[in-house]
């Protein structure tokens, strides 16, 4: 077009258009609910936005919160368009042309390999979708603070923006023009886009009409003139008396009705979804299914996978509210790549079923950030800024049962799990019911663990909860993982600490020889070997009333009643040792009963790093 001006999209931007436009991934379907997400998410924003200033929705039309979907099967088009805030000149050229958030490259390169699109929307590049349908693509986009654009590009490195002469004006919103491809022709079928609509985009919170054909058989004047005239002719002759000749009449009549029945096509907007809010309804009338669906759409992740497990309730008394909270079946790629430093929560805050946002920091703490969720709560005020809400003393109670509830629920998971470590049960229980159970909390550890470590580490007031939830090898668990709780139904009677050893590997482990005397007296001894856990132990003191003892550091008592005998008769030696050795090398020189086959170990002080310790904080690694 003339007076359009031309940009050219950023390296990475084109790059993914070029992957996705020579796609032969199969399940194309994707772009559509990743288009109407989006035009969910601007119908959200100027629904919030609305809350603090009713003239931003305009008049008529305008405040029509909707999504249309229409065909043009003539030209090959499908729209979709909203009524939501719409975009800017500068919006466009910023939202369709550059990516703002991480992990971008990552997808692509992970596309590349595995061709699996699926998780397109996770990475805040669902828009691009668009290409695996279309060779161009037409964005018209109203905002109320400027005129109306249209974006347009071929996939072909350059995207143009002009203002829009030619096209109706869009009030307020965003029309999306997908000039389909030839092998796409099955999105021109009305029964596809009802059927993806209904697979994927059941759970968005305003309605999705499509402009919908409807067959509709009609009565018209039959088309000879004379037949009808005839029809009129012999109707006026009939009497009761001529029973005879009416019924000769009727069989004529039917040969030539005076009216005939066409096919005619009209159209109509037709509701594709019906806007339930799952959160609203009992708990024990929703299905499964639905719970899982509705993760899906929740997370934007449409694999195949079932979230681990979720809790949906209803708190009631000074602070109300309804929440559904989820484990997913797999920790998203970025969740400790920059721990420190995310704002990232997943748990949406709706006040009475408005979205408000899905970065409130002050719902859940950040070692939960692994949970998919939302809460919708009557009792904080609609009508004020997300940074007053941000303050608001509600958020504290919300936040409290949030964590309970979220424990609570890893918590059963790891109860319904089959005991880990108990072979017998394991032999006889073999229904698939129990099979799909079965290892689902190993299969949390593997994803999730870390942030319960992280959660001891920050929660001083869940710790134990928290504890209860750690698992772990040990010398003898035989590769299995155990808790806290079967390590203390095994204590041998007389032990009182629980005995840990830190290290980089299991492997490396059984080799100490701070283990050998331990095994030999058949004591059981906890391996850590995350880098993490040697900052837990710093803050898990204690469980159920018996402290946690390194065995490679000093303070391991053992029974031994010859040790005291020992001491005394080696003293001259560990005296000579020590002088010998010079005091800023060792600290002591002491006999010890918790070696067995080894002459001697270097041991840490109570308080001093554990030799692990020193060789991270070395690396700086955690
Ligand atoms: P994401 O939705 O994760 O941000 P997308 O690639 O789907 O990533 O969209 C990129 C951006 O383009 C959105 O964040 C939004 O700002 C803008 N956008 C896309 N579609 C619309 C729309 N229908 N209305 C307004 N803005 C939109
Ligand atoms: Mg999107």
């Amino acid at each position: 077009r003339a007076n359009a001006e031309k940009f050219e999209f950023q390296a990475e931007v084109s790059r993914l258009m070029d992957i996705l436009i020579n796609s032969l991934y199969s399940n194309k379907d994707i772009f559509l609910r990743e288009l109407i997400s989006n035009a969910s998410d601007a119908l959200d924003k100027i629904r919030f936005l609305a809350l603090t200033d009713k003239e931003v929705l305009g008049e008529g039309d305008n405040t029509k919160l909707e999504i249309q979907i229409k065909l043009d099967k003539e030209n090959k088009i499908l729209s979709i368009r909203d009524r939501g805030v719409g975009m800017t000149k500068e919006d466009l050229r910023k939202n369709l042309g550059t990516i703002a958030k991480s992990g971008t490259s990552a997808f692509v390169e992970k596309m590349q390999t595995s061709g699996d699109l699926n998780l397109i929307g996770q990475f805040g590049v669902g828009f691009y979708s668009v290409y695996l349908v279309s060779d161009y693509v037409e964005v018209i986009s109203k905002h109320n603070d400027d005129k109306q654009y249209v974006w347009e590009s071929k996939a072909d490195g350059a995207f143009a923006i002009s203002e829009d002469t030619w096209n109706e004006p869009l009030g307020r919103g965003t029309e999306i023009r997908l000039h389909l491809r030839d092998e796409a022709g099955e999105y021109l079928d009305e029964y596809k886009l009802k059927e993806l609509v209904k697979k994927y985009s059941e759970f968005i919170n305003f309605p999705i009409n499509l402009w919908a054909s409807k067959e509709v058989e009609k009565e018209v004047p039959a088309d000879e003139d004379e037949s009808v005239e005839e029809d009129e002719t012999s109707e006026s002759s009939s009497s009761e008396e001529e029973g005879e000749e009416e019924d000769a009449e009727k069989a004529d009549d039917e040969k030539k009705p005076k009216t005939k029945k066409v096919k005619e096509t009209t159209y109509e907007w037709e509701l594709l979804n019906d806007m339930k809010a799952i959160w609203l309804r009992n708990p024990k009338e929703v299905t499964d299914e639905e719970y899982t669906k509705f993760y899906h759409s929740l997370a934007k992740d449409f694999s195949d996978d079932k979230p681990m497990a979720w809790s949906h309730f209803n708190a009631e008394g000074d602070v109300e509210f309804k929440a559904v909270l989820f484990i997913p079946p797999k920790a998203p790629h970025d969740l400790y790549e920059s721990y420190y430093n995310s704002k990232k929560s997943n748990v949406k805050l709706y006040v009475r079923r408005v979205f408000i946002s899905d970065e409130f920091d002050e719902l859940l703490p950040k070692y939960l950030n692994f949970l998919m969720g939302l809460v919708d709560s009557d009792t904080l005020p609609l009508n004020v800024s997300r940074e007053m809400l941000q303050q608001h003393s509600s958020l504290k109670t919300i936040k409290k049962k949030l964590i309970r509830k979220a424990l609570d629920m890893i918590r059963k998971l790891a109860e319904e799990d089959p005991d880990e470590t108990n072979d017998k049960k394991k032999d006889v229980e073999e229904s698939s019911d129990d099979n799909e159970k079965k290892g689902q909390y190993a299969k949390f550890w593997n994803q999730f663990g870390k942030s319960i470590k992280l959660g001891i580490i920050e929660d001083a007031t869940n710790r134990n909860r928290l504890a209860k939830l750690l698992r772990f090898e040990t010398s003898k668990s035989d590769g299995k993982l155990t808790s806290l709780d079967q390590y203390i139904s095994r204590m041998k009677s007389g032990q009182k600490d629980i005995f840990y050893i830190t290290g980089a590997s299991k492997e490396q482990l059984e080799k100490s020889p701070f283990l050998e005397r331990l095994n030999k007296k058949d004591y059981e001894v906890i391996f850590f070997t995350d880098p993490v856990d040697e900052y837990l132990m710093q803050y898990l003191m204690d469980y159920e009333d018996k402290k946690f003892q390194n065995v490679s550091k000093e303070g391991l008592k053992l029974k031994d009643s010859k040790t005291k005998e020992l001491k005394e008769s080696f003293k001259p030696l560990t005296k000579w040792w020590k002088t010998t050795l010079a005091s800023d090398n060792v600290e002591d020189v002491k006999i010890s009963n918790r070696l067995a086959d080894s002459p001697c170990v270097v041991v840490t002080s109570k308080y001093g790093w554990s030799s692990y310790m020193e060789k991270i904080m070395h690396s700086q690694t955690l």
